[in-house]
């Protein structure tokens, strides 16, 4: 249930209502936004009387919501929600350019790929550590020992870091992560979703592979529902009956998402086409669509990279991606 509190109520009033709703056993989500103060009623509203609350003296209004999703929905939180992250901001009109390559693979990869993303002007770098790859005679990744090597290259460059985590035994690893990504194939592993509910860092939460829209939601829902708040949530291309790429990029996605949630949403144009020469048009797709962020795959020897070379960036095509990311914004905000 969603109560509308009038822009007059004062805090003791609005304090007194919450008290009040509290002791009826429900939880209430407070939201304090530019042009309303919003409460979001958690927990069995069947026996709540709307009538009797309309009639409070500082409520405007009363919904009952019959959407699954409550924390991430945009009803309960009307504002887009921002998120700091080593000193770069994403949503609400701040925009963050993700870069790096699929896999970490040593010291002088991921520090050189750091390195030339950020003088591009990437402000978080990206680098699986941990890697669910199809096939277990892949490259399955440098795991901890990658989450070692993104950190120096942290030190060096300042840049935040994205990782991906696989399971929730390897979370002890992720204390100095910045945030921390589930991908598409976890994106249901309800487990791992509720025990990140309860860290402190942002979650990079992937669309699964043949996951609906409202899926993907009531996924940042399990995240938040444990007290973590700070999701972005990332189209990162499904599966369809299309072969030319490697997955459907749904742009679609984007003005959907942000309608129905204020939390961030970014795309991975690199997974969602699978090669390289693509990666471009829908990046800037995606900007148009008005994403807050792009993730996007570059590696410095993009012919020898163990995991996804066909779709990498080389350094020099990202520095000239993010000046057409430039263009783009300023186009679409006159
Ligand atoms: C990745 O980002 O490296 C990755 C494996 O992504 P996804 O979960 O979208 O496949
Ligand atoms: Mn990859």
């Amino acid at each position: 249930m969603i109560v509308v509190l009038k822009q007059g109520a004062s805090e003791q009033q609005r304090g007194d209502l919450i008290e009040w709703i509290k002791s009826l056993g429900l939880d209430v989500h407070l939201s304090i936004g530019k042009m309303q103060t919003v409460l979001g009623l958690i927990g069995d509203t069947a026996t709540i009387d709307t009538e009797l609350i309309e009639g409070l003296a500082i409520v405007e209004s009363v919904m009952r919501v019959t959407e699954q999703f409550k924390k991430a929905n945009r009803k309960f939180h009307s504002d887009d929600s921002i998120f700091e992250i080593g000193g770069a901001k994403i949503g609400d009109g701040n925009f963050m350019m993700i870069a790096g390559p699929c896999s970490v693979e040593s010291e002088e990869q991921i520090c050189a790929i750091a390195e030339s993303v950020k003088a591009s002007g990437a402000q978080m770098l990206r680098g699986g550590a941990y890697k669910p790859r199809t096939s277990p005679y892949d490259f399955q990744g440098m795991r901890d020992e990658g989450i070692g090597l993104l950190l120096k290259a942290k030190k060096l460059t300042g840049l935040p870091i994205v990782t991906e985590i696989m399971d929730l035994s390897h979370l002890e690893h992720f204390s100095e992560v910045d945030v921390i990504q589930v991908g598409a194939r976890n994106m249901q592993n309800m487990e791992l979703l509720k025990q990140l509910g309860r860290t402190k860092q942002p979650i990079l939460l992937k669309r699964g592979l043949s996951s609906t829209l409202k899926e993907l939601l009531l996924s940042a829902e399990y995240i938040m529902a444990g007290g973590n708040e700070q999701v972005i949530l990332c189209e990162r291309g499904i599966r369809t009956f299309e072969t030319a790429t490697r997955n459907t990029c749904d742009i679609g996605a984007v003005p959907v998402l942000k309608e129905l949630s204020h939390l961030p949403v970014i795309v991975d144009p690199s997974h969602a086409c699978g090669i390289a020469r693509y990666v471009k048009p829908l990046t800037l797709a995606a900007v148009a669509a008005g994403a807050d962020g792009i993730i996007v795959e570059v590696h410095n020897n993009p012919e020898k990279a163990m995991c996804d070379g066909p779709q990498s960036l080389k350094p020099e095509q990202f520095a000239e991606l993010v000046k057409s990311v430039e263009r783009v914004r300023e186009a679409i905000s006159s």
